[in-house]
């Protein structure tokens, strides 16, 4: 620690520091109109010159200036005053003179200076520039007329964002910001992330949905993104009972960064398609009904269900998207008030598979690692992650640790973005990635790249696991992959070799029929190396919805109560039957694949299905579209109607994130508070209310009566969450598991000991098989389906914002120019695709990032859905979860253009 003092007020600063860090760790207040906190020093603006006694110039800027034993700072004399009225004297000579214009107005940090040190407007007899506006992004505005050239945007868009589009152009007075060869923004390679908006200090860049004039809103309330895993924090800016714009909160692990959804994509919350009313099936039409009758209808059809079949012809759906309490709430509805364990979510579609293989192979099947860890790394290996689209923050966060020094290392069938940073790329087929891991771990353990003291200390089942991984040389694993065996090699050594490396994998790796191998492949290959359980390491899965981590942690699995403890463990039964006060059924209840094969038998007669919407998002649509169609009596609950709700007999209206408390739970295991902003529409109700009167009505009433008390009853009995409490979580988000009182959560899983096996971790050998439907004659490509950065889930949500319309609002299949000319098709036609199952119409992009002989089409699109050509075959025999990633598909030229293709929303 140094002694320095500023204004006579005497500081010890640590070493290092700068007088800025100094001044506003003392709460001294300096100007800057450039500076961005984690960043490199900059001191473009000279905004922040302070006095430095004995200095050569006599003046220093605060904050490219270290600290130094005995400095003294003066930071505002009148010498100061004087040097910062010039220099905004300067800014403001080119700026125009329109504050009263400007939406910025309010917020403006250059207007707000000019207040501060009594500038107005200063003539100097300039022409003034005059740049056109940029207006082709649909999100946010350029107006360069207004630009300071203060650099944050570009600085933020390179160092932060890491997209690199923005920098400066010109010189002397035309000089701008812009993207690369002077495009406008929505031509460019810009992803619409809005953090340049966000670090802009006045007018020039600024939503285009931006009210007038500027300080609009009155209200901000801390939330968290609705959008994916992440569990980005962010403010709801809020005019009366409208949302009006999203900042990043610069306390998450996002630390005030967001991608497009989550900055812009908030418009679907007063959106009018929105369900204000019940609606009950009568004479073959929905028709609005109170909420009454809506839950005399449905409980009538349940205990009719019940009566006539037994309470496993009854199941539910519950949802990644609703809060840890409502997912709390809703399995203990089927347990306790129905008596059936079928109970699940799309975490079956997802990370069944993770959470399956990494319970068996580490005791806990999370993230083990943080995000905010990333920045650690000395190696980086992604698999089967599209990172900077389907977890964009995350995706930033690994391009920034790139830029710092880690060395990165991406094995998935597409050049995806990560690819282009990569050290090594291995662009493998899909289904072989068993056989790529295995290979690696051939290569560790040949070269005695090994960690042998860890596996000693820490690991069981290593001799079988190395006699499995001998049998798997790179030239085997090449053949089966389809890349080259040196590419195995050199990704295996610089994994092994690293201090510290952190695995990254997604559905790229999990929906397979092999998933839960692929990630046991890929935990041994972690332990192989001694790299879990500890900092800067880890294997972790980014798991996909806002909430999907809280849902399997609130036990909606049909295996599973809260907590992972098992229903067929007869201890776990009795506590909960205790708890709960209801004898619980014993044999765990159908996965959520396996329910719609049974509904397709006709054996399931009520199913409750809260936020999902399986008619889009499960394999084999036609399949689940007899299966729905054969219900009794189908329930929806939702905040949009859905092609789900269509097959329904009742439809609840649900308010959204932003209409109710509760907490989410996200994919580093971080729990947070989400807080009701505005009132929903109409009749619409949160799904906690609904839940507890349900409860209520089957004679099982809940003690709680709100979010606060329902989370102090699953904190109660789900070890991982027994210490957090309302209050703490009020105050930060706290990563399980976080067992007592005052424990302030875990940031890295496993650092003492596993959870199974007398504190040891496992190896499971595994072997590398087909997929179950390879390519074959008839069908000779392989169709990979995924998510894109613009669109959500199956776009009940993205698909009401127009911007997002906008950039993706059709469908589209991604194939290899290769390919696209051995069948024939040309880039932008409309195509047809071809499985067993059924045929869309979808128009193709021809792409040299895609592998050869694989077709990429992403999931959201109802005009051409996807999983019409997936299958539900074939399902990962641990994890009941589908292999969406590989269907035998063949392609065909399509109708010359089918203009109604877009799914305008
Ligand atoms: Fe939301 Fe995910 Fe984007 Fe963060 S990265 S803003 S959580 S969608």
């Amino acid at each position: 620690m140094l002694s320095i003092s500023i204004d006579g007020k005497r500081l010890s600063v640590p070493e290092g520091s700068t007088i800025l860090d100094a001044a506003r760790g003392a709460g001294i207040s300096i100007p800057t109109l450039c500076h961005i906190d984690g960043l490199e020093k900059y001191g473009g603006c000279r905004l922040c010159m302070v006095e430095v006694e004995g200095s050569r110039s006599g003046v220093q800027a605060a904050c490219t200036t270290p600290v130094f034993e005995g400095m003294v700072v003066h930071s505002s004399s009148p010498e100061v005053i004087d040097l910062r009225k010039s220099v905004l004297s300067m800014i403001l000579a080119e700026h125009p003179a329109d504050c009263f214009n400007c939406k910025k107005m309010g917020e403006c940090r250059l207007h707000e200076y000019c207040a501060e040190y009594g500038l107005v407007k200063i003539e100097t007899g300039l022409e003034k520039t005059n740049f056109p506006p940029d207006v082709s992004n649909p999100f946010f505005s350029l107006d360069r007329n207004k630009c300071i050239l203060c650099g944050k945007c570009v600085r933020t868009c390179e160092s932060l964002q890491c997209s690199d589009v923005l920098c400066f152009a010109g010189r002397g007075r035309s000089a701008r910001i812009s993207p690369a060869f002077d495009l406008p923004m929505g031509k460019s390679e810009c992803v619409s992330c809005g953090n340049c908006v966000a670090a802009c200090p006045v007018g020039a860049l600024l939503p285009r949905d931006r009210a007038f004039p500027g300080a609009q809103y009155v209200r901000k309330v801390k939330s968290v993104c609705p959008y994916c895993g992440v569990g980005c924090r962010i403010e709801l800016l809020l005019k009366g009972n409208r949302i009006v714009g999203v900042k990043g909160d610069q306390d998450g692990v996002n630390e005030g960064l967001l991608c497009v959804k989550g900055r812009f994509a908030y418009g679907f919350v007063g959106h009018p398609d929105r369900l204000t009313m019940p609606l009950l099936r009568k004479d073959g039409v929905l028709v609005e009904v109170e909420w009454e009758e809506a839950f005399e209808a449905m409980l009538s059809a349940l205990k009719r269900t019940v009566a006539g079949s037994g309470p496993d012809a009854a199941a539910g759906l519950s949802s990644a998207r609703c809060t840890n309490e409502e997912n709390y709430l809703f399995q203990k509805f089927f347990r306790a008030a129905v008596g059936t364990n079928n109970v699940d979510h799309c975490a079956r579609l997802c990370h069944a598979s993770t959470v399956a293989g990494l319970a068996r192979s580490l005791g806990s099947g999370a993230m083990t690692n943080s995000i905010p860890e990333i920045l650690d790394h000395d190696v980086i290996f992604v698999t089967g992650s599209n990172t900077t689209e389907t977890h964009p923050i995350i995706g930033a966060r690994i391009k920034r640790a790139v830029n710092l020094g880690a060395r990165l290392i991406v094995a998935d069938p597409r050049a995806i973005e990560l690819a282009d940073r990569a050290e090594v790329f291995i662009r493998l087929s899909p289904g072989s990635n068993v056989a790529l891991y295995s290979a690696m771990a051939n290569v560790i353990i040949a070269e005695g790249l090994a960690d042998g003291a860890y596996i000693a200390a820490r690991t069981e089942g290593f001799s079988a696991f190395a006699a499995q991984a001998a049998a798997c040389p790179p030239e085997l694993a090449a053949s089966i992959c389809g890349v080259d065996a040196e590419d195995i090699r050199k990704a295996a050594r610089l994994y092994a070799n690293a201090a510290k490396a952190g695995i990254y994998y997604a559905m790229g790796v999990t929906q397979h029929s092999t998933g839960t191998e692929g990630v046991l492949a890929l935990s041994n290959l972690a332990l192989l190396c001694g790299k879990v359980g500890k900092p800067g390491c880890g294997i972790n899965p980014l798991r996909g919805q806002n909430n999907v981590q809280g849902a399997c942690d609130m036990g909606a699995l049909p295996g599973d109560y809260p907590g992972y403890a098992k229903v067929a463990d007869p201890r776990a039964r009795s506590y909960f039957s205790e708890r709960w006060g209801a004898s619980l059924p014993e044999n765990p209840g159908l996965a959520s694949t396996e329910l719609i094969e049974a509904a397709a038998e006709g054996k399931i007669g009520f199913l409750y299905i809260m936020g999902e919407n399986p008619a889009l998002s499960e394999p084999d649509s036609k399949l689940v579209a007899r299966a729905l169609g054969k219900i009794d009596f189908l329930v929806v609950q939702d905040i949009f109607s859905t092609e789900t709700a269509e097959f329904a007999d009742l439809v609840l209206p649900a308010a959204c994130f932003a209409e109710k408390d509760g907490t989410f739970t996200n994919t580093d295991r971080r729990v947070q508070r989400l807080r009701k902003a505005v009132a929903a529409p109409g009749e619409a109700r949160d799904d906690l209310s609904i839940l507890l009167e349900l409860l209520r009505r089957m004679g099982k009433p809940d003690s709680a009566a709100d979010a606060a008390g329902v989370f102090a009853e699953l904190a109660s009995e789900t070890p991982q969450y027994r210490g957090m409490t309302w209050e703490r979580l009020d105050v930060t988000g706290i990563q399980w598991p976080c067992p007592e009182s005052g424990h302030p959560g875990t940031k890295v899983l496993h650092e003492k000991g596993f959870a199974g096996n007398g504190g040891k971790a496992l190896f499971v050998p595994v072997e590398w098989k087909p997929p179950f439907e390879p390519a074959d004659e008839e069908f000779p490509l392989v169709l990979t389906t995924g998510r894109n950065l613009y669109q959500y889930h199956t776009r009940t949500m993205t698909g009401r914002i127009e911007g997002l319309t906008r950039i993706s609002g059709e469908a589209y299949a991604e194939m290899h120019p290769q390919t696209a000319a051995a069948y024939g098709l040309a880039d932008n036609s409309m195509i047809r695709l071809s499985s067993r199952r059924g045929d869309i119409q979808v128009r193709l992009r021809v792409r040299a990032h895609v592998k050869p002989g694989v077709v990429f089409v992403p999931f959201h699109y109802s005009r051409s859905p996807a999983n019409r050509l997936t299958h539900a075959l074939g399902l990962d025999p641990y994890a009941k979860i589908p292999a969406f990633k590989v269907s035998a598909v063949r392609a065909s030229p399509g109708e010359a253009d089918r203009g109604a293709s877009s799914d305008a929303g």
